[in-house]
């Protein structure tokens, strides 16, 4: 079997972020595959232990899509204050013979370093187009532990289990591997804090992850991270406004200072992102959304809600209550130009994540994670069938049926584009609805 039957067959996804399924990005040939080693998002301490645990396999696994995308280059981007994990990752490349084919670049510790645009440019200098994928300017990207299950599945072993840093204001802030399917309230419950009632949790990192409404869901394979604040942090209380009162006070107090434009990530990558113009439209009763197709550019990052608005108004919101709009008429935004440059002023406004940090007053909290072994026992655990960009999984068991840890519990749906999903643990199916399939552990 080729790799990318390999990689579909063990269920291989963007590890964080949206999840897009990696045998998709591999059908396509590429100049370079890049190594999203920056992990941006404060307090999150995943990728750089990964880095330092599992380097051989890690570069092998990079080597493996690389190759198959018939990559010339390979370059794996790290934050340069992450000495120790350059250190090691170029004497293993070195040791494994690739210094011919792949390198390690040192990125500045910026936000959103990791933003996969961003990143593209950063280590090769090209622009992907609005509203388009690295693979436009030939790149495909996938990170630490997408690398990490690439090589897995060589080896036989599909995902079954995603690694996880619970952080925030919590007694022990620590890494963790974890089964696909385990409770969170499992997992949350190893930070030491005993009673959570004072608590709300952001599930992914501060920045763009969302408060979650209850912690009785289940982890997935791009499970990330779940940052715990006290409910009357800065943070929680800015990200629980309701869109309609974000309407309401950009409405009022939007000065139109430009900030939120002239730090925005993808305006300074010469994109047309300009939130300040979002906002106008807001303030002056602009119904019209079709005019406000910008919207349609923003990657979600916060950094103009949470970091450059002078006054603490909220134009990433607002750019998300545009976007539903446009999606509700079914409106795409259409790019008017294909060749970008990034603008002159970009170099004097990035966002250093130190200070952003401070501003979203993590600074505290901001500490090492490390990576603990825990024993999860779970009595059940839920698979989601949809973990993943695309269609939801196809069931392969029935009610009853005992499966084994790594077993095929759901298949892509013919001609669509999907992930498989495995069981992380032996045990017999109990349920099989709401797209999840419950599984009762024990042999
Ligand atoms: S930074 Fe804030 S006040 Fe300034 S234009 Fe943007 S939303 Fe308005
Ligand atoms: S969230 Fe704000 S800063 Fe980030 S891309 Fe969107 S508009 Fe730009």
């Amino acid at each position: 079997m080729d790799l990318l039957n390999i990689v579909k067959e063990a269920g291989v996804i963007g590890a964080g972020g949206a999840g897009f399924p990696t045998h998709a990005k591999l059908t396509s040939k590429a100049e370079y595959i890049l190594l999203n080693g920056a992990e941006c998002e404060p307090l999150l301490r995943v990728d750089q232990q990964l880095m330092e645990m599992f380097p051989d396999q890690i570069i092998k696994g990079m080597e493996a899509a690389g190759k198959y995308v018939e990559a010339r280059k390979a370059i794996i981007g790290i934050k340069g204050k992450h000495k120790k994990v350059i250190v090691l990752m170029r004497e293993r490349i070195a040791a494994l013979g690739l210094s011919n084919y792949m390198e390690v670049m040192e990125l500045r510790d910026i936000y959103p370093a990791g933003d996969e645009q961003v990143l593209v440019h950063e280590l090769t200098q090209r622009i992907v187009p609005e509203v388009s994928i690295p693979l436009k300017v030939g790149c495909v990207v996938i990170n630490s532990e997408t690398a990490l299950n690439i090589w897995n599945a060589l080896e036989g072993k599909p995902v079954t289990e995603t690694y996880i840093t619970v952080a925030g204001d919590i007694p022990q802030r620590l890494t963790l591997k974890v089964p696909v399917g385990t409770a969170i309230r499992d997992v949350i419950a190893q930070c030491g804090v005993k009673n959570l009632d004072d608590y709300a949790v952001i599930d992914g990192g501060p920045m763009m992850g969302s408060v979650m409404n209850n912690i009785d869901g289940y982890v997935t394979k791009k499970s990330k991270g779940y940052v715990l604040l006290k409910k009357d942090h800065f943070l929680i209380r800015k990200k629980t406004v309701s869109l309609e009162r974000a309407r309401v006070i950009g409405k009022t107090a939007c000065e139109q200072c430009r900030m939120c434009t002239d730090l925005c990530p993808r305006y300074l990558l010469g994109h047309n992102m300009q939130p300040h113009k979002v906002m106008r439209a807001l303030s002056y009763n602009l119904e019209d959304v079709k005019e406000q197709q910008i919207a349609q550019l923003c990657c979600e990052c916060n950094a103009c809600e949470l970091y450059s608005c002078p006054v603490n108004l909220h134009p990433r919101s607002v750019n998300s209550l545009y976007k539903q709009k446009l999606a509700e008429q079914g409106i795409k935004y259409q790019p008017v130009q294909m060749d970008f440059q990034a603008r002159s002023s970009r170099e004097y406004r990035l966002i250093p994540s130190k200070r952003l940090i401070i501003k979203i007053g993590l600074t505290a909290f901001d500490k090492p994670a490390p990576l603990t072994q825990v024993e999860f026992r779970p009595k059940t655990i839920r698979i989601a069938l949809r973990q993943h960009i695309g269609a939801a999984a196809i069931p392969t068991v029935a009610v009853g049926e005992k499966v084994k840890a790594g077993q095929l519990i759901g298949k892509i749906p013919d001609g669509s584009l999907g992930a498989t999903v495995h069981a992380s643990c032996n045990g017999t199916v109990k349920e099989i609805k709401d797209n999840s399939i419950l599984i009762k552990v024990g042999s």
